[in-house]
């Protein structure tokens, strides 16, 4: 049974921070919150519902990328066809998270903010170059995903602030991206190791890498030494396989009772070798499917087209 919390759901955002501020617990889905509180983890006693807030909800594709607001749940994702296209990375994120109930009641939000280093959508988010934007009684803050993570369950977020929504640039023509979770069962189980990888392809040479580690340390990192050896080079088997060795020898698993270190180390080497691929040929195929249908629908297509949710 849960145990007795005072309940808050204000609409305005400047109430809903001050009570964060005085140590409510905000709750956008629950399912790691109230999970916590029910077994004991969380002993919150005010809890903050933030469903109410319309600066936190919404989201759109616009010219310029995705905005997403924070209460955007996994299943959202998971069927939007347009994000599937330009953000393959987060759709297979989201649509590994849990089960499809704990999908259409968990946030990006709350998966960010729970900060487990396995969470699923972070690694295609931080490929993707999502930022963070953050809301609270002195305005708006923008912080690339990347540096909002400070440490384990530690972020660049004031007491008085909340994570309101998440920007994800528009990807070119040319890029393609992938994620791939290890699990030891098909669902309903956290990563192993997770690997996600971002590049666009330029007459076979690849920029504008990125490649980040679920589980590979306190947090969901980047990559940077495997990004170093791809960046500007062009494709090749030998050359992946040199990325995933630098991203192997980069990453800090740690032995837990799901596995040893030594055991996620290598999964890193070979995650990173398929991601890699797999990302190479999304962003081959990404380039010819949008050059046929604009050959097919000429002055109709155009990359993000102001598509709004769910288009
Ligand atoms: C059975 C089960 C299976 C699961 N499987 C997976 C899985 O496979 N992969 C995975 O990644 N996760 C998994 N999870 C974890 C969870 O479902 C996800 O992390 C989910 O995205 C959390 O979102 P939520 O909206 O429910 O978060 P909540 O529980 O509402 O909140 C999570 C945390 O974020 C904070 N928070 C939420 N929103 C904000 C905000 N806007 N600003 C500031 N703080 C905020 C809360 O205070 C809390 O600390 C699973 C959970 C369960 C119960």
């Amino acid at each position: 049974m849960l145990p007795r919390f005072e309940y808050y759901a204000p609409a305005d955002i400047l109430e809903a921070c001050r009570l964060k501020a005085a140590g409510a617990k905000p709750v956008a889905g629950g399912t790691d919150v109230y999970v916590n509180m029910h077994g004991g983890k969380e002993k919150a006693a005010e809890v903050l519902d933030l469903k109410g807030l319309k600066e936190l909800q919404g989201q759109r594709l616009t010219p310029e990328g995705l905005d997403l607001g924070a209460l955007t749940t996994h299943r959202h994702i998971e069927e939007w066809e347009a994000v599937r296209g330009r953000y393959y990375a987060l759709y297979q994120g989201c649509s590994q998270v849990g089960s499809v109930q704990i999908r259409y009641r968990g946030t990006l939000g709350g998966n960010i903010m729970n900060g487990a280093p396995s969470a699923d959508s972070v690694g295609p988010l931080l490929v993707h170059g999502a930022e963070a934007v953050v809301l609270g009684p002195a305005g708006e803050r923008r912080i690339p995903l990347e540096k909002f993570y400070v440490g384990f369950k530690k972020f660049d977020l004031l007491p008085e602030e909340l994570l309101a929504r998440i920007f994800v640039p528009l990807p070119p023509d040319n890029a393609g991206s992938a994620y791939y979770k290890y699990t030891r069962r098909n669902a309903m189980d956290l990563a192993l190791m997770g690997v996600s990888a971002y590049v666009e392809v330029r007459e076979g040479v690849l920029e504008n890498v990125r490649v980040a580690l679920t589980t590979a340390g306190p947090t969901p990192v980047r990559s940077h030494a495997a990004e170093a050896v791809l960046e500007g080079n062009p494709v090749s088997d030998d050359l992946i396989v040199r990325a995933a060795e630098a991203a192997a020898a980069e990453g800090k698993p740690r032995s837990s009772w799901r596995s040893s270190a030594e055991f996620r180390t290598r999964l890193i080497h070979d995650v990173t070798i398929q991601v890699l691929h797999e990302a190479v040929r999304r962003a081959e195929m990404e380039r010819k499917a949008e050059a046929i249908l604009r050959k097919l629908y000429p002055g109709q297509i155009g990359k993000g087209g102001g598509d709004d949710e769910n288009s």
